[in-house]
């Protein structure tokens, strides 16, 4: 199979999917990760110009431990919106590249809006992309409604996960990805007083309680006409 995971900034795929990401690629299966935002504002000191070039080569790092492609949208922090025609045509060129069976993104009401807008967004460029006629050059058109996963909210707030994936034996390299992410275990040290990869290994080990194992990833299924699939497609 062919998974495409679509997060806002630069971390949030390492923080809510690079666990199942890392084992759909053990198992065989081709990744590509996209950015929408460039997590230009994520820093106290260190200013959007430089700080959108830093975050763009932790994300490459962190697709690099896992093998996945990397792709950017490239979208100051604070203007991603569903609505930007722009957008939407470059994450459907996306979809049409990398052909994929199956798109995990954010959840609808997570904890900002750029987060909710990936996801519309995500919706937006799917549907786009299996459309023959809609013309963004001479890809052939993506498959049509690939199902769309959400994975958890920042912390699991308002998110019950229908199914889960064991990531109890990938949880260091999902950890390890999101240590690339240096510029961020700063600045959510200073802004938020968070060690940020003590956060995400705890919630990891609390999805891991909820299902009987030691680390887990937890999902929803998108929920619309031809979204569903009668079948499991996690790892
Ligand atoms: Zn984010």
């Amino acid at each position: 199979m062919k998974i495409l995971a679509v997060g806002c900034h630069p971390d949030d795929l390492e923080i809510g999917c690079y666990g199942t990401l890392t084992k759909y690629i053990k198992q065989g299966h081709d990744v590509a990760v996209c950015n929408i935002a460039n997590g230009n504002l994520g820093h106290v000191e260190i200013m959007p110009d430089e700080l959108r070039i830093i975050r763009e080569k932790e994300a490459k790092e962190a697709a690099k431990v896992i093998g996945a492609a990397h792709y950017s949208i490239d979208i100051g922090d604070l203007y991603v919106t569903a609505e930007n025609d722009d957008l939407v045509r470059k994450l459907a060129r996306v979809v049409r590249d990398v052909q994929p069976d199956v798109v995990i993104t954010h959840f609808e009401s997570d904890y900002m809006n750029d987060h909710i807008q990936t996801y519309y967004a995500t919706f937006r460029a799917t549907f786009a992309a299996s459309c023959g006629h809609y013309e963004i050059g001479a890809v052939p058109a993506s498959a049509p409604l690939t199902p769309i996963y959400h994975m958890d909210t920042l912390a699991g707030v308002g998110f019950l996960p229908t199914e889960y994936v064991d990531i109890s034996d990938v949880i260091e390299t999902k950890l390890e990805a999101l240590a690339c992410h240096k510029s961020q275990i700063e600045w959510m040290l200073e802004h938020d007083g968070i060690d940020f990869l003590d956060f995400v290994r705890t919630c990891s080990k609390v999805r891991g309680y909820q299902c009987g194992v030691a680390y887990a990833e937890g999902f929803r299924l998108c929920r619309n006409y031809l979204r569903m699939v009668p079948k499991r497609l996690l790892p």
